[in-house]
């Protein structure tokens, strides 16, 4: 029995890219059923992660014509995590595997041959890594290699250099559902959910249109949910800083008891001051960290929906 793959396809505000992009995908569907490789049954499903543009009256025109394609709509926008995991879990009834991939074409489409000779081989999640980071800026390319070390460092497990373009059987992602989260940082669930992987690289591309749709702030905030998802490393660290903090000031005291009933005690104004100041900075940014992670807490008791569909194609 052939598999069938479904590509799934997150897009907010896409409506320059979509139309040189889509026929590409459906093309790759087209060339890998000629193949013998997948099923016919086999399609291109996009999410439309909330737009304010006309990518999803594209993407519903797109499968009036072409019955490969199909699409469900988000009834706002909720981040590419969520539109992505919408995919998966719409998809994951009607398909055998899926490929996740963005809209903008950075992602070779040729590594998804690779990546369904794989699974042919017998593996369940092959990843998609970048070979080089020639297209983004130097800040981008720096930042993201520190991240994915410190990532590392503080236990949470993540494929370097890959992002979201990746191959997952049915089975993941049935398993993958158990996963009731709503702080999203799908990179670092499938890790977690195990079974057979492997990679294959490919060359990241400039965007063909449109701009970035993740702009600093959403970098970041993606960034620290992938550290505070995963890891209570940070809040360890805090509890054993205050405890070498206490230690040094123990010893401070004890200096200073002496030196007092030694008579030699000076006006030490500038050194108190800055141990105030420092000790102040040190216990806010504790309380934050701390706040982070109830907060995290607090949405996640809400056991909120992750997304809701508005609106589906009509193709089966
Ligand atoms: N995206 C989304 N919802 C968002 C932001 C982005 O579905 O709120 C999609 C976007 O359409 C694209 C993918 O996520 O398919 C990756 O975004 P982008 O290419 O802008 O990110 P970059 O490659 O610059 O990191
Ligand atoms: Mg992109």
């Amino acid at each position: 029995m052939k598999p069938t793959l479904y590509i799934v396809v997150p897009c907010y505000n896409e409506e320059e890219v979509l139309p040189i992009t889509a026929p590409m995908f459906i093309g790759k569907i087209e060339s890998l059923t000629a193949a013998g490789k997948i099923s016919d049954k086999s399609r291109v499903f996009f999410v439309n992660d909330g737009s304010r543009d006309k990518t999803w009256d594209i993407i519903k025109s797109l499968a009036q014509k072409d019955n490969r394609v199909k699409g469900i709509s988000l009834s706002r926008n909720r981040g590419h995590q969520n539109a992505l995991l919408a995919g998966l879990m719409e998809a994951k009834d009607n398909c055998d595997i899926t490929v996740s991939i963005d809209c903008d074409g950075q992602d070779d489409i040729n590594a998804i041959d690779k990546m369904v000779d794989e699974y042919l081989a017998g593996c369940d999640v092959v990843y998609g890594v970048r070979s080089n980071r020639k297209s983004d800026t130097a800040f981008k390319r720096g930042s993201a290699q520190l991240y994915y070390k410190l990532l590392n460092v503080l236990g949470a497990e993540v494929v370097y250099n890959h992002a979201d373009y990746r191959l997952l059987s049915s089975r993941v992602l049935r398993e993958l559902e158990g996963f009731k989260e709503v702080n999203l940082f799908l990179r670092g669930m499938i890790t977690l959910v195990g079974f057979k992987s492997t990679s294959v690289s490919y060359e990241r591309t400039p965007r063909l249109a449109g701009e970035s749709k993740y702009p600093l702030k959403k970098m970041l905030s993606l960034a620290f949910d992938g550290i505070t998802s995963f890891s209570v490393k940070p809040i360890r660290i805090i509890t054993a800083f205050g405890f070498i903090v206490a230690l040094i000031s123990l010893v401070g005291i004890i200096w200073s008891v002496v030196t007092a009933l030694m008579g030699k005690s000076v006006a030490g104004w500038a050194s108190m001051v800055s141990i105030i100041c420092f000790l102040g900075g040190v216990q806010l940014l504790s309380l934050g960290i701390i706040g982070e992670y109830i907060g995290k807490m607090y949405l996640e008791t809400k056991q909120r929906p992750r997304y809701i569909i508005s609106e589906t194609t009509d193709n089966k």
